[in-house]
């Protein structure tokens, strides 16, 4: 059976299809039902419907995946963006840090995190960093587009383009077991595994991460991770060994442990 009638998004899918090709927004479909396409659309739907049908994500195909408030040109370089890591954003805005608050998005692929947390907080200095060039231009260019100036993109590997201290460091790491059976199916398939795996079972990017935050953060300071769903306990641990504080996990929209968060004591 070909990808797209095995998906469980099929309809959703073939509405995004149709977007793309009339370019408009989903409520147009329902609102101009008795619309038929013309000749040239006809056969741009049937391109980008057998893309989907040999497994292509609906967001490499349209190049753009809503995220937060805003759509974000997405490609081959970095994670496709993931509605569960709302969750991390939303938790993020509801810590009480400085009006003026310096945060840190780390791996921030096509720039996700760091750009919702950038168009709440107007105030808010945002760096975001990627050690993937390709990554780097990807959210810069988003940046532009959305009109998002209180971000800048650096690039290099986790802390390391970073020199100061922060009021919030998130990321969203790679953290996929190498060995894990579903990179080979779906969508994982078709996004990059810098951004899926980590070696010593998922772990070893967040491990660093996390030795590396409190050298990074001000005393107060929130470290926010996203991480799978069997890795909450060994994140807390970790956490709570190198000295972070109120250290919690909260669940994504599958009711799965997958953000965990705690606050630094100590200056750095
Ligand atoms: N959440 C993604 C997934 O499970 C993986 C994201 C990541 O490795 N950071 O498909």
């Amino acid at each position: 059976m070909s990808a797209l009638l095995e998906s469980d998004s099929a309809s959703a899918d073939v509405e995004h299809l149709l977007c793309s090709v009339l370019e408009c927004d989903r409520s147009y479909l329902f609102t101009w039902p008795e619309r038929e396409l013309d000749r040239i659309q006809v056969d741009r739907f049937n391109r980008l419907f057998q893309r989907r049908n040999a497994g292509e994500p609906i967001a490499h195909i349209t190049g753009s995946r809503g995220f937060w408030s805003f759509d974000l040109t997405v490609n081959e370089h970095t994670l496709i963006p993931r509605a569960d890591t709302e969750v991390l954003v939303e938790w993020a805005l509801e810590l009480d840090l400085p009006p003026n608050a310096r945060v840190a998005d780390l791996g921030t692929g096509s720039g996700a995190i760091a750009l919702a947390l950038a168009v709440e907080n107007p105030q808010w200095e945002v760096v975001a960093s990627d050690r993937i060039l390709e990554a780097v231009d990807l959210a810069k260019a988003n940046a532009k587009r959305l009109g998002i100036h209180n971000v800048s993109v650096v690039h290099g590997r986790w802390f390391e383009p970073l020199s100061d201290c922060f009021d919030l460091v998130v990321s969203n790491p790679p953290y996929i077991d190498p060995a894990d059976p579903h990179l080979v199916t779906g969508d994982l398939r078709f996004e990059p595994q810098s951004a899926l795996t980590s070696p010593e079972s998922g772990m070893a990017d967040l491990h660093h991460i996390i030795k590396s935050a409190p050298a990074a953060l001000n005393p107060g300071g929130w470290l926010l991770l996203e991480h799978g769903y069997d890795q909450a306990e060994a994140v807390v641990d970790q956490m709570v060994s190198v000295g972070f504080e109120h250290v919690k996990t909260r669940n994504d929209y599958g009711a799965n442990p997958r953000i965990t968060g705690g606050r630094w004591r100590n200056s750095c």
